[in-house]
């Protein structure tokens, strides 16, 4: 129960790594705040599903809405964390979205749709947790990148983007906020099993795997362990780093 006493909100955790996430944070003590976009009814019964789940394992847990892409709605979303419980000292910026094509095609829409659900969702969660953080002298942001963002992706330019864009956000407010004692990191997936990844063609899947020293993809909550690690007192000398966690892709 490393994260007792602590407050845990976790953006996009109605399904995926960031449903792992949540339970996985929950299982070690934290108070978890569970993220959805109200854009498809299907995310609501998730999250609920989630929170759920975090309630039967005795975690207390809360439903949050609200679109990472819009200041208001997520500045509202972290009153709420903080008025329910006082606080929030650890931020998973895990919603994210792919709208994967060659850039000849890409229409100006899939570039803004995913720059802004991935990178300006990050920002803007991070802006408002870091006050709350400041105010408790302790903090964790921990942002899901991925290795595109490192080693690029073919039809993937509009994701790599943002990834890489996540990747130079964390060590510039790492730098930030350090003094303050708030670490920020990212990690950066390979190919994880989710639903992301699962409508994605079989050949390409394959292919994937063939490039993965392990020979396998990466599930949910192996990337839930090292996000939970980041977020715990026992990774407070790391910082503005990026972590890879690819099976050796
Ligand atoms: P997923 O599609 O299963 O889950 C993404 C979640 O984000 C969903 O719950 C979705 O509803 C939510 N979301 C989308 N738009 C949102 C918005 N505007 N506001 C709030 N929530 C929103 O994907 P996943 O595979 O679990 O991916 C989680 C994160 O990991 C993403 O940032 C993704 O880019 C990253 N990632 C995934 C892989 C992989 O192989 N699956 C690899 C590298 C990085």
């Amino acid at each position: 129960m490393e994260l007792e006493g602590r407050v845990a909100l976790v953006t996009g955790a109605s399904r995926g790594m960031g449903r792992a996430i949540a339970l996985k944070l929950g299982s070690m003590g934290a108070r978890v705040a569970v993220n959805y976009v109200a854009v498809d009814p299907q995310n609501e019964a998730d999250a609920r599903e989630v929170v759920e789940r975090l309630q039967e394992m005795g975690v207390d847990a809360l439903m949050v809405e609200a679109d990472v892409r819009d200041g208001e709605a997520v500045k509202r979303m972290i009153d709420e964390v903080v008025a329910r419980w006082d606080g929030l000292h650890i931020l998973v910026n895990n919603a994210g979205i792919t709208r994967d094509t060659l850039l000849l095609r890409m229409s100006e829409q899939a570039w803004d749709d995913v720059l802004d659900i991935n990178l300006r969702g990050t920002f803007l969660c991070s802006k408002h947790a870091l006050k709350p953080m400041m105010r408790g002298g302790w903090g964790r942001i921990v942002s899901l990148s991925s290795i595109a963002g490192v080693i690029g992706n073919p039809g993937q330019t509009n994701y790599s983007a943002s990834k890489g864009g996540i990747n130079a956000f964390s060590k510039s407010l790492a730098r930030e906020v350090g003094s303050r004692g708030i670490t920020v990191n990212a990690v950066a997936p390979g190919y994880i099993r989710t639903q992301m990844t699962e409508v994605l063609p079989e050949d390409v899947r394959n292919r994937f795997v063939e490039m993965i020293a392990l020979r396998r993809p990466g599930e949910p909550e192996e990337v839930a362990d090292l996000v939970a690690f980041l977020a715990s007192d026992r990774a407070a000398y790391i910082t503005g780093q990026v972590i890879g966690i690819d099976g050796g892709m």
